[in-house]
């Protein structure tokens, strides 16, 4: 629902029905939830609804056990008159599972409907394995997690689930990735539904659950603008880990372009790199960035001058201990990067990008600054805030948990499920 007035007003002349008539207890509970109107009387004034509708309408919410009445301090009511209880989103009544899949380890986790993770695992295993397998292993995961916060799968109300390449959210399915040899194409929701089923039960009270997926930098784009930037309405994040990818997140909502390849930086050809010509990208070209700034290529890089590394991973280790030839290489592949970004930057104007990713570190930010503020106008930069992740290794998880409960209690989806409910 927008955040614009709604009154009565005269359309070509004749009397305009009040579209506040129209507020449904969908809109009643996303009104809660972002905070905009937590009384009866502030969700009266909002809405123009009259205090028996909104009444009736919060009743159904109460009886399905998704809102309940605050045990706080009763607020003075924006109307007047006796002071009101503040309602809350009752987060009680449902948890989500979520995963974060990389090339060769895997997080998963129990949230709650307000996003706070119960319980986290994190395995290794390798993405290449293939959909049957990985999946199979995400399901025994989530049984774990279950099993060891005491929760039946009929209490799970969706599956989130993040993975590096690019997805069509319509389907679920992932569309010619090229760090996941066999995924394309593949039945994630259905498989992974399979998954949970065989270790844990079915998922959900009745129907099937629904099963999100989506590319893990627009995932994490998705937690970190939500939890720290709330304000900022043009957010970009970039991981740089095994492969290079961007999420972008405008007015609050994750923005995927009509494909869902936005954010797909990572095989720009950046044709001026050192070795760009003989790097071969796991996409089949010569000279991506991913094949020359991710954190694969730097520790392909790091190897070929004999220090063991063999993975972005390896490379993050070898930044934490302040190896010379890792932060050589961390900040040059920085550079490569920035000059990307800026045209990025240029196109967006983002008031947060963010680098996140096994190579975010003091040495990459100060590549990408050096490039980034040399190529973008002041314009698109003065206000530009550069930072690294805040939500670390968790942000995917929280991401892909976010997802599923704003799917789920979105305006438009919550008569349907409260009727099938029976309230
Ligand atoms: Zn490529």
């Amino acid at each position: 629902m927008g955040g614009e007035s709604r009154g009565v007003g005269m359309r070509n002349g004749v009397p305009a029905r009040p579209a506040a008539a129209q507020a449904s207890a969908g809109d009643l509970l996303h009104l809660v939830r972002s905070g905009r109107a937590t009384t009866r009387g502030a969700l009266q004034q909002v809405t123009g609804l009259s205090r028996a509708t909104v009444g009736q309408r919060l009743d159904r919410l109460f009886r399905a056990g998704w809102l309940r009445e605050g045990a706080g301090t009763p607020v003075s009511s924006p109307l007047g008159g006796r002071p009101s209880v503040r309602l809350e989103f009752d987060d009680a009544h449902a948890v989500v599972l979520a995963a974060d899949l990389e090339t060769r380890h895997a997080r998963t986790a129990l949230l709650t409907l307000t996003g706070e993770i119960v319980a986290e695992r994190g395995t290794a295993l390798r993405v290449d394995e293939g959909p049957e397998r990985v999946l199979d292993r995400l399901g025994a995961e989530f049984g774990e997690l279950l099993r060891a916060s005491g929760r039946a799968a009929d209490t799970v109300c969706g599956i989130g689930l993040a993975v590096p390449g690019p997805v069509d959210t319509g389907t679920g399915r992932i569309v010619q990735p090229p760090i996941m040899p066999g995924w394309d194409g593949y039945d994630i929701r259905g498989r992974l539904r399979r998954a949970v089923a065989e270790h844990a039960g079915p998922a959900g009270a009745t129907a099937p659950v629904p099963v999100l997926v989506d590319n893990d930098a627009n995932l994490m784009a998705y937690a970190e603008q939500r939890a720290h930037y709330p304000d900022c309405s043009a957010f970009a994040l970039v991981k740089v880990s095994t492969g290079i990818g961007a999420g972008v997140v405008v007015d609050g909502s994750l923005y995927r372009g009509i494909d869902g390849g936005a954010g797909d930086i990572g095989h720009i050809r950046v044709p001026g790199a050192p070795g760009s010509a003989a790097a071969l990208c796991k996409c089949g070209s010569y000279g991506c960035l991913a094949a020359v700034a991710s954190g694969r290529a730097v520790a392909a890089r790091l190897a070929a001058a004999g220090v063991p590394a063999a993975s972005g991973s390896d490379v993050r280790e070898l930044l934490a201990a302040g190896h010379p030839e890792a932060v050589g290489l961390a900040r040059e592949a920085g550079r490569l990067v920035g000059e990307v970004l800026a045209t990025v930057v240029t196109l967006l104007n983002p008031g947060v990008l963010m680098i996140a990713g096994d190579l975010a570190g003091t040495p990459f930010l100060t590549g990408v600054r050096e490039l980034l503020y040399q190529r973008a106008l002041p314009r698109s930069t003065a206000h530009l805030e550069i930072v690294t992740s805040r939500l670390g290794g968790h942000a995917g998880v929280v991401g892909a948990g976010a997802l599923v409960v704003e799917h789920l209690y979105a305006p438009e989806r919550v008569e349907e499920r409260l009727a099938a409910l029976g309230v």
